[in-house]
């Protein structure tokens, strides 16, 4: 059998237009840019690995609670927060196609193409003043001079013909009530999960009876207005977060960062995804967000090459000691083990569900060649699959449907099931490779006299004789077994 793997991202967005998994928001009027909605099969996918996530960090740790706060909050967290000021991308425009690029992102592929041709040592050369951006003028001065002194001309007109670098706030702003005409009632569409918990930080600890440390999880939409946004679901301007703080004692932060930087590592290993293909990225001290002591991303090899699906930051006090100046309410914590009072540090494990979701896709699609046959096929974990069981009698025949509902119904209590009589049995298995279900079931006439079935693994394709009262055992245990391959 010959494997191939993965190559291009469109694979992935064929695939999941094809089968239902993801589609183009408001596709029927041209669609909207970076904006996506979820099919039958995307949404059963998409609800796995939130429901893995909530389950690993709530349900499996005594010190961890729940919020759900509001999409729209006081403008005020904005501005405590440092996003009204600070939440910005440098941008360019090029005036002959009127297309808008991020300049840090046309130097990076600069670089890329000068390492494609071998000149190694000019693209670290350009590596290191990108590093360097706004240590010297400012961040778009510094950005422009290097377009210009390297000629890096528009990737689509192929012009030279640059506007100037200019800051761009990605904050999606609207207004509040029905009365409002003015700036004063700006209200913004949160651009992160993670203030919805600085905020309830109080109110948590006033009800939920935690102590230090603990952790306050979350997960709900956010809303960046990306200046680029042309890689499908990996960045989007209206996106899923699951986002968790952890508050420590000051002091006990750095210990708590590696512990989280190692048990978020080893959960994406949970869902099945292959070691190879992940790796950790810790930012350069000059290079950290304002808020930040430490930071690092967990990467994942996407076709577009590694990029970050969760960062893992140390947030220090940054958050809480700007809500308790910008609020004037307290945040102070009283620790009763120490019998002082302090503001908590925190460690924020942050990632994007929908990135998450095309990783899952990216590193379970394979494309094989059996005996002269092709098939494409989705090695999801079992656990993250949208369909887990598909169950076919082997013709339309009234006493194999009988047989076939009997055992839909029972196994429907606890798996995802997907009943289907039409077509040939090999191309209702191919259908189901591509919509990664792991188990499929076949009745026949052998199976009314013995009670049995086939059932037919996804992965190798191998099928047993199963007696129909030990199909629900059986597949438990094989989901149990499952290793990424
Ligand atoms: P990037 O550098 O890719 O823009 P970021 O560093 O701005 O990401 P964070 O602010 O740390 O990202 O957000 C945490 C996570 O949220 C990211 O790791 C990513 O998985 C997800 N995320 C951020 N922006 C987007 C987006 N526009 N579309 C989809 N997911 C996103």
């Amino acid at each position: 059998m010959s494997v191939k793997q993965l190559d291009s991202l469109d694979k992935i967005v064929s695939l999941s237009k094809a089968r239902g998994f993801i589609f183009q928001s408001s596709e029927i009027y041209g669609g909207l840019s970076a904006v996506y909605d979820y099919g039958p099969l995307g949404v059963e996918l998409k609800r796995n690995i939130r429901d893995a996530w909530w389950k690993a960090m709530t349900q499996t740790h005594d010190n961890i609670v729940g919020v759900d706060a509001a999409i729209f909050m006081h403008p005020k967290v904005w501005e405590a927060s440092g996003h009204v000021e600070g939440f910005n991308d440098p941008m360019i425009d090029d005036k002959q196609s009127k297309k808008r690029y991020r300049a840090d992102m046309l130097i990076e592929q600069h670089i890329q193409k000068l390492r494609d041709k071998g000149k190694s040592d000019k693209a670290d050369e350009l590596q290191q003043k990108l590093d360097t951006t706004g240590t010297r003028k400012g961040l778009c001065e510094d950005l422009y001079d290097i377009i210009m002194e390297e000629e890096i001309k528009a990737p689509e007109s192929g012009a030279f013909d640059w506007t100037e670098v200019r800051q761009f706030n990605l904050m999606f702003k609207t207004h509040y009530g029905a009365t409002s005409k003015d700036d004063d009632d700006a209200i913004y569409l949160r651009p992160e999960t993670a203030q919805g918990i600085f905020v309830n930080y109080k109110n948590v600890l006033d009800t939920a009876r935690v102590q230090i440390p603990f952790g306050i999880a979350q997960v709900g939409k956010a809303f960046r207005n990306e200046v680029v946004a042309r890689q499908f679901v990996f960045r989007m301007r209206e996106f899923e977060q699951m986002e968790m703080q952890y508050f420590v004692q000051p002091g006990e932060d750095e210990k708590s960062y590696e512990e989280w930087l190692n048990t978020r590592l080893e959960w994406f290993k949970s869902l099945g995804i292959r070691e190879e293909n992940l790796r950790v990225a810790p930012h350069p001290d000059d290079k950290l967000a304002h808020y930040a002591r430490a930071a690092a991303d967990i990467q994942f090899n996407f076709p577009i090459g590694w990029q970050e699906v969760e960062g893992i930051h140390n947030r220090t006090d940054f958050d809480l000691s700007r809500h308790q100046e910008y609020s004037g309410k307290k945040m102070e914590y009283f620790d009763q083990k120490e019998q002082k009072r302090y503001i908590p540090y925190v460690v924020e494990t942050s990632i994007g569900l929908d990135r998450c979701t095309l990783m899952a896709l990216c590193d379970a699609y394979r494309e094989e060649e059996v005996d002269g046959d092709s098939r494409t096929v989705l090695k999801l974990h079992p656990k993250l699959a949208p369909t887990k069981v598909g169950i076919f009698p082997l013709v339309k025949k009234p006493e194999l449907k009988e047989l076939a509902f009997k055992i839909e119904k029972n196994l429907k209590e606890d798996f995802t099931v997907l009943y289907d009589e039409s077509g040939s049995i090999g191309k209702r298995y191919r259908r189901q490779d591509e919509a990664g279900t792991p188990f499929c079931i076949t009745v026949d006439f052998d199976g009314l006299e013995d009670n049995t079935v086939t059932i037919r693994y996804r992965d190798d394709m191998e099928q047993e004789r199963v007696s129909v009262d030990k199909l629900d055992t059986v597949i438990r245990n094989r989901m149990k077994s499952w290793k990424s391959e």
